[in-house]
């Protein structure tokens, strides 16, 4: 009989380094099978470890047991010297988890189809019987991602950064420029993160943001074809580029 192969179990990337039970779950510790990351800033792949912390995902339950990923997530030091990125955090491939999400991505499809099949509070009613955690506010949220995508996908952005805790903890925030609203929140501020954002969502052609280099290249990288500003430049020139009213003014130095 062939042994179980641990790795087979977990979402692809991703290596056991231990298994135990705590407070009725399972709780596997995991790491990324990569040997190197690249840096979201200037692309360079760096080997050179600056420090770990562990990010917490839930997985698919098993055995009548919540299950817990504890992934040893890497911080790299980029070794170029032009790029401002001294550190950065590796990235998990997007088959086990979005950079910013507490779930594994299976995990996360699981909640989802959930949502759409029975709603917020019968999911979350079901969700306890299959050993989700999952509140019914939690289940209604991950819709928006799928039908924002499917249905109402946005062509004209804004990109900002905005304070969770001012002088502590920045995150992004995304505006739907067309219909005057915000359509996202991102947890930071990293041109990863915005980058991962953009890929998802290739109808986008125009994108209104600030002079943050981050910014500029997760633009550039995830939608090389959409129109952005191109410099540091209070002037505009018509179909080439776009700055808010607000980034127009304070790059010429007055008020907003
Ligand atoms: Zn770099």
């Amino acid at each position: 009989m062939a042994r179980l192969n641990m790795k087979a179990l977990l979402p692809v990337g991703l290596v056991v380094e231990n298994v135990c039970t705590r407070n009725g779950a399972i709780e596997i510790s995991a790491r990324s099978t990569a040997s190197a990351a690249s840096c979201p800033c200037c692309g360079r792949r760096s080997r050179h470890v600056h420090s770990h912390y562990l990010r917490h995902l839930a997985d698919l339950p098993a055995h009548g047991c919540q299950v817990r990923l504890l992934v040893a997530v890497r911080r790299f030091r980029c070794m170029s010297r032009r790029c401002r990125q001294a550190i950065f955090s590796e990235r998990l491939r997007p088959e086990a988890a979005r950079p910013w999400g507490r779930r594994t991505t299976r995990m996360q499809s699981l909640v989802r189809h959930l949502a759409l099949a029975l709603g917020g509070r019968p999911a979350q009613a079901l969700g306890r019987r299959l050993l989700l955690c999952v509140s019914k506010d939690t289940f209604l949220r991950s819709l928006p991602a799928v039908s924002a995508v499917d249905m109402t996908e946005p062509r004209v952005i804004g990109i900002d950064d905005w304070a969770w805790r001012k002088g502590q903890r920045y995150g992004t925030l995304i505006c739907d420029l067309e219909r005057h609203r915000v359509i996202d929140l991102l947890p930071d501020r990293e041109p990863a993160t915005v980058e991962a954002w953009l890929k998802d969502h290739p109808g986008i052609g125009i994108v209104a943001r600030d002079r943050n280099g981050g910014y500029a290249g997760a633009v550039a990288r995830a939608l090389p074809d959409a129109v952005h500003p191109l410099a540091v430049c209070a002037q505009t020139a018509a179909g080439q580029r776009v700055a808010d009213r607000w980034h127009l003014l304070d790059c010429a130095g007055s008020s907003p």
